[in-house]
C-alpha cells in the first residue's frame, strides 16, 4: 500500500478539480507545484485592494450547466460581461466584431449595409480558407482584418497570418447586432473574491507542496502514490523523446498608477504592430462595485517560448498536433499516469473546458 492514491503534478484548475473529485470519493492525493503558489494561471494577487489576475485576464464563461453549477457551489460570481475594445493607432473599435465595430469602420448604421460592405470585401476569398488570413478576410473582410486582426495576431503568435491555422480566429464571434458581449456563452462572470477562493476550496483537505518540481526527483515522487495525474508539459514528461512541442509565452508588466480610472475598460487590445504589447488589462474594472484611489494595469507582451519561460499557449498547428499525437499514443500505454490540462493534453482549453475535461476523466476514474 502506498501513502497516497494519487500524486498530482501541478496545482492549476485541472489538478484542483481532480483533487476535489478524488476527495469526494475518499481518495488521498498529494500535490506538487513548482511555482511558489497554487492555482496555476488563474492565480490572483491583491494589490492596492484590487484583485489582480497575475497571469492575464481570466473571464469565466460557459454554456455547460454542470460546470456553471459546479463553480457556483464553491464561490459567488459577479455579473461581469467582457466587452473589450481594440485600439488601432488611437482609433477605438468595439469587440467582438459587431454593428458598433462596423458602424465606426464603414460609417453604416444597418446590418444590411454592413453586410453589403463586408460581402464585397470577402469576395476575394473563394473556396475553403487555407490559413488565418484567408479565414479572417472571409469572415469580416480585408479592412477589419488589416486594422484589427493582422497586427494583434502576428504579435500574439509571432508568425505571419498566412502561416497560422484558420481555427484560431474561429473562436471570435461576428455579429450583425449592436452587442459588445465578447462571448456567446450562456453564463459569464468572475469570482467576487477572486479565483484563489475557488482554487483553495477545490484543494481543501488536500496536501500540497509548492516550490517543488516533479523533475527534480521524479522517481521518488512517483513512488509515493498508486497513480499520477500529470498536468505539466507532456513532452517534458517523456524527456522530449520525439522532439520538443512549441508554445507561446507572455511577459506581464504590472504598474500601480496614481489615478482612479486609467483606460475606462477592463481589456484594451492594441492591434498595431508597432505597439509591442497586445493588450492592457485594468483589473479594477472586473468589479464594477470597486472604488479605489489608485489603479493597477498590466501590459501583456507576447514572447517566443524557450525553456525556463512559462509555456502559456500550446501552438496547435498541424506539425505540433502531429508531434503531440505521438506523445498521446505513448501516454495511452502508461496506465498509471493520467495526463490532464492545457499542458498535459496540449490543448487551448478555456477554464470551463478544462473543468469539463477533468470531470469527464473523473467520471471514468471514480
Ligand atoms: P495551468 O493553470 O497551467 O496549471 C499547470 C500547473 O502545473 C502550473 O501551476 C505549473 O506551474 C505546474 N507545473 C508544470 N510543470 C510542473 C512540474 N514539472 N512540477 C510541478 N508543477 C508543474 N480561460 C478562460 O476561460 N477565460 C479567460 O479569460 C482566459 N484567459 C486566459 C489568459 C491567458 C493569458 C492564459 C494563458 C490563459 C487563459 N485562459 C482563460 C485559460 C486558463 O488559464 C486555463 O484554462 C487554465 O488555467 C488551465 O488550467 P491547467 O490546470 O490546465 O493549467
Ligand atoms: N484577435 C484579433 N484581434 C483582437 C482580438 C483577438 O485578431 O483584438 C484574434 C487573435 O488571432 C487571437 C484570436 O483572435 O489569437 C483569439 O482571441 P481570444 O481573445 O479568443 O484569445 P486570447 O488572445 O485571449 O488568447
Amino acid at each position: 500500500m502506498k501513502q497516497y492514491d494519487y500524486l498530482i503534478v501541478g496545482s492549476g484548475l485541472f489538478a484542483a478539480v481532480f483533487a476535489n473529485e478524488a476527495k469526494k470519493h475518499g481518495k488521498k492525493c498529494f500535490v506538487i507545484e513548482k511555482r511558489n503558489h497554487i492555482g496555476g494561471n488563474i492565480y490572483c494577487e491583491n494589490i492596492e485592494g484590487i484583485t489582480v489576475h497575475k497571469y492575464g485576464a481570466h473571464i469565466f464563461h460557459t454554456s455547460n450547466c454542470r460546470v456553471w453549477e459546479y463553480v457556483n457551489e464553491l464561490c459567488e460570481f459577479n455579473n461581469f460581461i467582457n466587452s473589450p475594445v481594440c485600439n488601432f493607432r488611437g482609433e477605438i473599435y468595439n469587440l467582438p466584431f459587431n454593428m458598433n465595430t462596423f458602424s465606426k469602420m464603414f460609417s453604416v448604421t444597418l446590418p444590411s449595409e454592413a453586410k453589403a460592405v463586408i460581402d464585397l470585401q470577402r469576395a476575394e476569398i473563394t473556396g475553403e480558407p487555407q490559413n488565418l488570413e484567408e479565414q479572417a478576410i472571409s469572415l469580416v473582410g480585408r479592412e477589419i482584418y488589416e486594422k484589427l486582426i493582422k497586427g494583434y495576431t502576428e504579435k500574439q503568435w509571432g508568425r505571419d497570418c498566412k502561416d497560422l491555422p484558420a481555427f484560431i480566429i474561429k473562436r471570435l464571434p461576428v455579429r450583425y447586432t449592436y452587442d459588445n458581449n465578447y462571448f456567446n456563452d450562456k453564463y459569464q462572470g468572475i469570482p467576487v473574491n477572486g479565483y484563489n477562493e475557488l482554487i483553495e476550496k477545490l484543494f481543501e483537505g488536500t496536501e500540497f507542496r509548492t516550490n517543488t518540481d516533479f523533475f527534480s526527483n521524479r522517481d521518488e515522487f512517483l513512488s509515493l502514490a498508486e497513480k499520477c495525474v500529470f498536468t505539466g508539459q507532456i513532452d517534458e514528461f517523456f524527456d522530449y523523446k520525439f522532439g520538443a512541442l512549441s508554445y507561446r509565452s507572455l511577459r506581464f508588466e504590472t504598474e500601480i498608477l496614481d489615478t482612479e480610472n486609467y483606460q475606462g475598460v477592463a481589456v484594451m487590445n492594441f492591434s498595431d504592430l508597432t505597439v509591442p504589447y497586445t493588450r492592457i488589462i485594468e483589473h479594477k474594472h472586473f468589479d464594477s462595485n470597486l472604488i479605489t484611489e489608485k489603479t493597477v494595469i498590466t501590459k501583456e507582451y507576447p514572447e517566443q517560448w524557450s525553456q525556463g519561460l512559462e509555456p502559456y499557449y500550446p501552438v496547435n498547428d498541424e506539425q505540433n498536433n502531429a508531434l503531440y499525437k505521438k506523445y498521446e499514443e505513448l501516454a495511452n500505454t502508461k496506465k498509471n499516469v493520467i495526463f490532464g490540462g492545457r499542458l498535459g493534453m496540449y490543448k487551448y482549453y478555456d477554464m470551463d473546458k478544462c473543468i469539463e475535461k477533468a470531470l469527464e476523466i473523473c467520471d471514468k476514474e471514480f
